[in-house]
């Protein structure tokens, strides 16, 4: 890929090893990054690695680019464009900028989770007793409820739309009580590939 930044000066992503340009890990990837790793370290033959460092390397393929001449950053975005960053304690962001540039690799076919929790006493830091958020793309908002039988139920509601949309990898109802932390309930998507 060659560009050139606002200043004159002409990036060529054409070898290895370039010192103005980083990959990019979204934290969305870590687990999956994570366990790749381990899946490599266990591979038997060299096909089975080269597999695994196919999916590693899909997992980095966001980039970010900084001019050596003016320190502008240059991320690219979902499209596969570039968003341009110029470093600056004024100046108002463009009202069209890509939001989710730190998105998952995989965007919006990546698989997140699904949790409710319920702590009995709430502690004094939550505004109530149980919660159900999921992580997922696009976003979907935390619910928030004081009895647990509702928490219990929202979770599930939330289980069997998100499993069927195919949009998560994991999910659990954890129960916080003075004794220690319980998973009540514990599922884990089969087939990864
Ligand atoms: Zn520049």
């Amino acid at each position: 890929m060659n560009f050139t930044c606002r200043c004159g000066y002409r990036f060529h992503d054409n070898t290895d090893e370039l010192r103005f340009k980083a990959r990019i890990l979204p934290d969305q990837d870590f687990n999956e990054f994570y366990t790749l790793l381990e899946d490599a370290g266990k591979s038997q033959t060299k096909e089975e690695q080269h597999h695994i460092f196919d999916k590693i390397y899909d997992l980095l393929k966001k980039c970010i680019y900084q001019c050596p001449e003016c320190g502008r950053l240059f991320l690219k975005n979902s499209g596969g464009g570039l968003t341009m960053f110029t470093p600056s304690d004024s100046a108002e962001p463009n009202e069209d900028v890509d939001r989710n540039m730190l998105m998952s690799a995989h965007g919006a076919s990546w698989h997140g989770s699904l949790r409710a929790e319920w702590y009995d006493p709430k502690p004094v830091w939550l505004p109530h007793s149980g919660s159900v958020g999921a992580s997922v793309n696009p976003p979907e908002p935390v619910q928030w409820f004081d009895t647990y039988t509702e928490t219990e139920q929202t979770f599930h509601v939330m289980f069997e739309k998100l499993r069927a949309e195919d949009r998560i990898d994991y999910a659990e109802i954890r129960v916080h009580e003075q004794g220690g932390t319980r998973c009540l309930f514990s599922w884990r998507r089969e087939n990864k590939d």
